[in-house]
């Protein structure tokens, strides 16, 4: 097997169009994120294809062949559906000036590599490699790779202000992969932090959930509050937040770092626990014991994360969830059947399960006196939903063996009467004080009907 072979693995739709443009007479490499993720022995997600070949010549060596989408011609690419599977050919390019901070003006097709990668933005991110060519690795990419630090290609400052949106691809790029700022870097984002301000909502919430679900979230958070601070004002009274208080032994940035960490890697629930004691600095008061309290703090969390994400032009559906589990983040975890089967009823399985890993990193990242009493509440808590799940509790109005029509034959008339009496059932199946059969049910009815 040749030495390439086992760091890169390209798929054949991927060598086939390498192959067919530079049986042409065009050189061309896989680039980017793929070469960065097979050096570091990862799979990658997709393969990027940049060559010396303008757009419309792409087109044409690809047409009766592949079918040819042209993706964005104006910036030189097009997508190859090579054997089914879409590759992106984008020719080799500079950008002209960038007059927004997001967008270069218009982008200049050049015939040299060199001038590729270095538009590019980090040096593990600007490599190359072909498997007639080998690695062209010109801004010490490897190098860098090994140490473990990332580093702009060219003066930082100015590549930030180019384009603000890689100081959160740095961050991101160090959550996920583990990398360190190199000291430039660092440097020229905190010298230009403030130009996130100009970077869309939506991009910053991509690469914020990119960033959030890294293996080293907590440790890149933790150094990045002031640049993170810009996108998200409502954070930057955490930093060094002393909560004065025997549960708490970490200022509120630093615990909620950790409880990130703590948490699933899934976006929602980490976005969760990025904002869920947000508000504690404007709700402490204090007790008479000297110690300070924050009452109420998980909902006005759960608000501050609802018109953080809606900035930031989240989804509906996880801004939902997540103000959901900031929400109810704080509550006592059920002990008993009852308790258990209403949250459940209330939250659905997911959720609840969302719900409790959040409270088990809040803990953990709480003082460790008071930890293993509310541990084994949270055990209790957690052996309770697992019965009923297992036992298929009813939990909802849909899960009752009666329903409207059924409740009709018992004489009951259309109208909110049914709707109440669905709902006064469901409380007496999840108290436990009738089993979830018609004809208990109706036997409790008869019995003891509320509404009569
Ligand atoms: P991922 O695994 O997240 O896809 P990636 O490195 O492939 O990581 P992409 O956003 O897919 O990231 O970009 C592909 C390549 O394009 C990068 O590796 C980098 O070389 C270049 N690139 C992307 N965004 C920028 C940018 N804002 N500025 C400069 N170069 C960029
Ligand atoms: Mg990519």
């Amino acid at each position: 097997m040749a030495r390439w072979e086992a760091i890169f693995s390209p798929p054949p739709s991927v060598l086939k169009v390498l192959e067919q443009l530079e049986q042409n007479g065009w050189e061309s490499w896989t680039v980017g994120g793929c070469v960065r993720d097979s050096l570091l022995g990862k799979v990658p997600a997709d393969w990027d294809v940049c060559t010396a070949a303008l757009p419309e010549t792409v087109q044409s060596l690809f047409e009766g062949r592949f079918p040819v989408i042209p993706t964005g011609l104006r910036h030189g690419t097009v997508t190859i559906l090579a054997d089914g599977m879409p590759v992106e050919v984008t020719t080799f390019r500079t950008e002209g000036t960038y007059t927004d901070h997001r967008r270069p003006d218009e982008v200049h097709f050049v015939t040299s590599l060199h001038q590729d990668l270095a538009r590019r933005d980090f040096t593990v991110n600007a490599m190359a490699w072909s498997p007639i060519r080998g690695i062209r690795d010109d801004f010490g990419g490897q190098k860098d790779l090994e140490a473990g630090l990332l580093r702009c290609v060219g003066q930082p400052e100015h590549r930030f202000e180019e384009d603000a949106l890689r100081m959160l691809r740095a961050l991101r790029f160090c959550a996920q992969y583990g990398f360190t700022l190199e000291e430039e870097t660092r440097r020229g984002i905190a010298a230009r932090k403030e130009l996130l301000k100009t970077v869309a909502g939506e991009r910053v919430l991509t690469e914020l959930k990119k960033l959030l679900t890294g293996l080293q979230a907590g440790r890149t958070l933790l150094d990045s509050l002031p640049a993170l601070g810009v996108v998200l004002p409502q954070l930057l009274p955490l930093g060094g937040f002393d909560q004065h208080n025997p549960h708490h032994h970490l200022d509120l940035w630093t615990h909620t770092c950790q409880v990130v960490d703590g948490c699933p890697r899934e976006a929602e629930i980490r976005l969760a626990a990025l904002f869920h004691d947000v508000a504690k600095p404007l709700c402490q008061s204090w007790g008479e014991d000297g110690n300070a309290h924050y009452i109420g703090h998980g909902a006005m969390s759960a608000e501050i994360a609802r018109s953080c994400l809606n900035r930031l032009k989240s989804d509906g559906e996880t801004v939902r969830q997540v103000t959901a589990l900031v929400c109810h983040h704080d509550d006592p975890p059920p002990q008993t059947r009852k308790g258990m089967a209403r949250l459940l009823g209330k939250l659905g399985l997911e959720m609840t399960g969302k719900l409790l890993a959040l409270r088990r990193a809040d803990i953990l990242a709480q003082s460790p006196d008071t930890r293993a009493a509310k541990l084994s509440e949270l055990e209790g808590a957690q052996k309770l939903m697992e019965q009923l799940m297992e036992e298929q509790a009813c939990l909802t109005i849909s899960q009752l063996t009666v329903d409207g029509r059924m409740l009709m034959d018992w004489g009951i008339p259309a109208g909110p009467q049914l709707g109440n009496t669905l709902r006064w059932l469901l409380e007496q199946v999840l108290d436990g004080t009738v089993s979830n059969t018609p004809e208990a049910l109706k036997q409790i009815w008869e019995e003891k009907n509320p509404f009569a």
